[in-house]
């Protein structure tokens, strides 16, 4: 038997063991679960792997296959559907950037095939492609469309660089076979279509590659043309817009934009009462080209913002330099309707350019065309408040040019309604429209806003807004917009 000392000892030891089993058994199984959850770990990254490489090599095969449906086996360059991807993509892209779209046919190139041999027309169509691959930037397209026919959508710069175009691709493509012994010289014939506005907001590549082919068949059946535009007017605007654009930013730093200034009258007093500053450009290759040509280009391409802000530090400049001198004077300023922009702040940046050049705000008139209230009323009402706030001088340009709604006349809360004399004077019934203008007058007065006219051209006319009530005016009849140094020269002999 056992003593009850021998049991207890036997009991604990069982105890022990047990305690030892039960710990040895939790780190067992802590380290079974450690290693349980590092297989899973290896699996899933082996499974995640294992989805990306089939994904990697799917969307290879995928671009592989983009790659031969975007691209002409032959000579490399973009297929039809390539082309035309490609090409509604740049004009997204790029929707203010002059572009032509050109259809190139070989003439005869069957000819070449018959005569010469299938291999010699693949290794002239190779060539013409990476010639003319060689001449395009990335924001350029060419594209085979079929047989000898390319398509090739290009910025429009200048003739000079066209006329470049043709010395490095067609004439070397013409005389391709010439260059290599044989006597044949080909004939190229292009069609060109000059993407408009339109296009550019309604895109469809197809449509303007018809029209390229329709002016490249006028070209072809002409027999003496090697080119022909599908529409020369705007190959014209084309130019005009690459050149205000490219140019732009050169004219800003070099001084050929300047500011010129337009006096205006009271005609009563014979005073000089102000000036509107408007922008003149002194273009190097253009000559002196005028806001009617450029301004609306800018408007489109959203350059214009830069150009105001220019023309709008330039005159305070001038001013605070008149002020030094003891001259006070006030200038209006154009504002164009494509300046206000939610993330702009116009009232803001006058108060800014006022204190910097320590201008008083009166001497500041903001001018905002009359049409833009239409288009954005909350917007430009909002700033005109503010404007006037900071002590500007607000007025309405250009008013009776466009819809005029007397309405607007109620709601806008302007200083000056600049009246536009075109409007009354330029058609129509005259009689009809000086009993417009009369009572135009009356009612701008009884609304308590100041009215000064524009394009006064006559003597006639100038007295009859004067008879009327209106004696401030501007206008060819007393001047015409002078640079700043003819402008101050004119006030001093006041
Ligand atoms: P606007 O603001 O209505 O300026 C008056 C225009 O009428 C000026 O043309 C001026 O030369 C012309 N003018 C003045 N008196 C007569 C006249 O008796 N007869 C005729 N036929 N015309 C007269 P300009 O300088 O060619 O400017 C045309 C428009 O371009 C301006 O019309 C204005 O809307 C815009 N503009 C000019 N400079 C700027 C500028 O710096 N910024 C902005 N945003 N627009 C400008
Ligand atoms: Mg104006
Ligand atoms: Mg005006």
């Amino acid at each position: 038997m056992l003593s009850l000392a021998g049991k207890g000892a036997i009991m604990s030891f069982v105890r022990g063991d047990l305690e030892r089993y039960r710990g040895f058994e939790e780190v067992m199984s802590g380290k079974i679960l450690v290693l349980l959850i590092l297989i899973i770990a290896a699996a899933l990254v082996a499974v995640v792997i294992a989805a990306m490489k089939v994904k990697a090599v799917r969307r290879e095969n995928e671009e592989r296959m983009q790659m031969l449906i975007n691209h002409d086996p032959l000579t490399g360059v973009l297929s039809l559907d390539g082309f035309r991807r490609r090409a509604e993509e740049l004009l997204r892209t790029y929707p203010d950037t002059p572009y032509f779209l050109s259809y190139n046919n070989i003439r005869d190139f069957k000819y070449i095939n018959d005569s010469l041999g299938r291999e010699a027309g693949d290794e002239l169509l190779r060539f013409w492609a990476q010639k003319s691959r060689a001449e395009l930037t990335d924001e350029e397209a060419i594209g085979r469309i079929d047989g000898d026919h390319f398509a090739v959508l290009r910025r429009i710069e200048s003739d000079e660089k066209m006329q470049q175009d043709r010395e490095n691709v067609l004439d070397p493509v013409m005389n391709y076979f010439v260059d290599r012994g044989k006597d044949y010289r080909m004939k190229i014939c292009s069609g060109i279509y000059v993407v408009t506005a339109k296009d550019f907001r309604d895109i469809d590549v197809d449509h303007m590659l018809d029209l390229a082919r329709v002016a490249e068949k006028r070209a072809r059946d002409s027999r003496t043309l090697d080119f022909e535009f599908y529409n020369p007017e705007q190959w014209e605007k084309g130019k005009l817009i690459a050149d205000v654009i490219n140019f732009l930013p050169g004219a800003i730093q070099s001084g050929d934009l300047q500011i010129w200034y337009q006096p205006q009258v009271n005609y009563e007093t014979g005073e000089m009462i102000g000036a509107e500053a408007l922008c003149r450009w002194d273009h190097d290759k253009l000559g002196w080209i005028y806001p009617p040509e450029f301004i609306e280009i800018l408007e489109e391409s959203g350059l214009i913002y830069d150009l105001d802000c220019y023309v709008w530090d330039m005159v305070c400049q001038d001013l605070a330099r008149w002020n030094k001198e003891g001259k006070h004077r006030s200038i209006s300023v154009n504002v164009s309707r494509c300046d206000f922009q939610e993330d702009r702040d116009i009232p803001g940046q006058f108060r800014d350019l006022a204190k910097k050049y320590g201008l008083i705000p009166d001497q500041l008139r903001v001018e905002i065309t009359e049409t833009a209230y239409a288009d954005h009323p909350e917007v430009l009402i909002g700033s005109t408040k503010r404007l006037r706030e900071y002590g500007f001088q607000v007025e309405m340009d250009d008013f009776g040019s466009g819809n005029s709604s007397l309405h607007m006349l109620k709601e806008v809360p302007v200083d000056r309604i600049k009246l536009d004399l075109h409007f009354l004077t330029e058609s129509g019934d005259q009689e009809k429209g000086r009993i417009i203008l009369s009572n135009m007058i009356q009612m701008v007065d009884s609304l308590g806003m100041d009215l000064i006219a524009e394009g006064v051209e006559t003597a006639e006319q100038a007295d009859f807004l004067l008879s009327r009530g209106c004696p401030r005016m501007q206008g060819f009849y007393f001047y015409r917009p002078m640079p700043a140094s003819e402008y101050e020269k004119a006030c001093d002999k006041q």
